[in-house]
């Protein structure tokens, strides 16, 4: 459809959009900064309006489509809006399930716009499409780097689909369930040499001893974190965090586990590609070289 075809289709399914009203039209997110690494991409579910990063064919950056929506009260004074998403890819086609808080309008079968305090914002002209989910099925786990073990991931992505929904004692839990799992992973010792117990705190300085790469203020972050025990089987009563300490535990748990296991393979890989662009030595060439110094 031709551009002012599909805008005048789009302002007649908007009745109450009045014809005088400003259209203003911004720069697509990201398209001045083509150069620029874009990696951050792939680690989101929606890219924009019409390209995500699909959960089931693990396809970057592909087509999808809005197929259904629903609506329905999640509590008396909590409405819900839900939506069916479709992979674009041929040999694909699953379908997703993701919930809002938002009435997000769909044009054909984009998520198009959604009202908020009395503005239309427009999702091709948004930053962060995820923001306006709070439940993805499947979950996030699929955006974190799989070169994290898996079973890490699985539980970041967990505490972050709780925090979203706001079930913060959850979310808590399972990033602080994440935390044990990687010293368990990196077989952090709980005894010092002469058999004395270490607690949290020393065994995070431990992990942070094994990786003198990595910028040791996020080690220093995860051993504050109040209330955890050496062991994770006897941690007491422990308060759950408010939302701002959690985004700034799961950031910097994350940031973690990219330092730990994503950056040094992604090192060798460049090593690698740099060594093979490295001129062969031309055997042959040499033997006939030698020949002529022998004679
Ligand atoms: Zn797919």
């Amino acid at each position: 459809m031709q551009i002012l075809e599909k805008v005048s289709a789009i302002l007649q399914s908007f009745p109450l959009f009045s014809a005088n009203q400003e259209f203003q039209v911004y720069p697509v997110a990201g398209a001045m900064n083509e150069s620029h690494d874009q990696s951050y991409l792939d680690r989101k579910y929606f890219i924009d309006n019409y390209k995500y990063n699909c959960p089931f064919c693990n396809r970057k950056s592909i087509t999808y489509k809005v197929t259904e929506t629903i609506n329905f009260n999640w509590s008396n004074n909590r409405e819900v809006f839900g939506y069916l998403v479709a992979c674009g890819g041929d040999s694909c086609r699953q379908t997703s399930f993701h919930l809002s808080d938002r009435n997000i309008k769909i044009y054909g079968t984009e998520f198009f716009s959604f009202e908020e305090n009395k503005k239309t914002n427009y999702i091709s002209n948004l930053d962060d499409l995820d923001s306006l989910f709070f439940y993805h099925q499947p979950t996030t786990f699929f955006t974190l780097d799989n070169r994290i073990n898996e079973k890490i991931r699985k539980l970041v992505s967990e505490a972050e689909g709780c925090a979203k929904m706001n079930y913060l004692v959850g979310a808590s839990g399972c990033l602080r369930k994440a935390i044990y799992e990687l010293l368990e992973l990196e077989e952090v010792v709980k005894e010092d040499k002469d058999g004395r117990e270490l607690d949290y705190g020393d065994r995070i300085k431990v992990l942070k001893s094994k990786y003198p790469l990595v910028p040791p203020e996020y080690f220093d972050a995860l051993a504050n974190i109040q209330g955890m025990t050496s062991e994770q089987l006897h941690e007491g009563d422990w308060k759950p965090w408010t939302q701002d300490e959690f985004h700034f535990l799961v950031e910097t748990a994350k940031e973690v586990l990219t330092e730990v296991y994503v950056r040094p393979q992604e090192k060798v890989s460049v090593l690698q590609k740099i060594l093979s662009l490295k001129p062969q030595k031309d055997e042959k060439k040499g033997i006939v070289e030698k020949t002529a110094q022998n004679q």
